[in-house]
């Protein structure tokens, strides 16, 4: 038996100080998971519990080193396009209702992404009730920088995540203002997804999104990982 279509290439992250790659399987990301950034969008922090959606693991894109950068073409059909800074975790084992005293067992690493929003069809999803995947899920719409193994840099549960534009401070939040923390997360996802190794999750973003124009250089980043840089083109 054979395939009837060359079978797609595995997307991949690569993994800071070495040439090996972190294969992708699915790619969670978190909804208004720090309460300034709920309040930002115009929701009640305190009466929502965070929800999720999904991006397409083709979706990713080499950001690179704070000195290299990769490429974000701006996407078409949108004129509201949005920067999400966020810390990215990446599974080394899935499960399905996985408790919370055993998530961080699950945890490869960490790395740094931009969840890029086409914030107009967002929001036009949203008001007709529609599905996020057109505002969200686009051709990518998911810079990530290298990922660091946990062995190395221990489990996360505090430090800066910041974005700059050009230079200028953007977004600059603590990993200790996340409503549900990372196990949390972990624990309440596979609840409702049976997880996988290779699954990545963005666990939502700090207060200051706002908008990116072509020509732009974004530089962010997470206390004790590898920056992401990319340029709008
Ligand atoms: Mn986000």
């Amino acid at each position: 038996m054979a395939y009837v279509i060359s079978p797609p290439a595995i997307p991949a992250v690569a993994i800071a100080g070495s040439d090996d790659l972190f294969p992708v399987n699915r790619v969670y990301c978190v909804g208004r998971n720090y309460a300034a950034h709920a309040r930002e969008m115009g929701h009640d922090p305190d009466r929502e519990p965070p929800f999720f959606f999904a991006k397409a693991p083709e979706n990713l894109v080499a950001a690179s080193d704070l000195d290299g950068g990769g490429d974000f073409p701006y996407p078409v059909q949108s004129q509201d396009v949005h920067h999400e800074i966020e810390l990215v975790v990446a599974l080394s084992e899935g499960g399905a209702n996985i408790a919370e005293d055993k998530a961080l067992d699950h945890v490869w690493g960490y790395g740094v992404g931009i969840d890029m929003t086409r914030r107009d069809l967002q929001g036009e999803a949203k008001k007709m009730g529609r599905p996020w995947d057109v505002g969200k899920a686009f051709d990518h719409s998911a810079p990530i920088g290298r990922l660091h193994a946990a062995s190395d840099t221990g489990h996360l549960d505090q430090g800066r995540v910041w974005l700059e534009i050009n230079g200028d401070v953007r977004q600059d939040g603590d990993l200790n203002q996340l409503i549900w923390n990372i196990p949390e997360t972990i624990a309440y996802l596979s609840g409702l997804f049976t997880l996988r190794s290779g699954d990545l999750i963005y666990t939502g973003t700090p207060a200051g999104v706002g908008p990116v124009a072509k020509g732009d250089v974004l530089v962010g980043g997470v206390d004790g990982l590898s920056g992401v840089k990319i340029t709008v083109s």
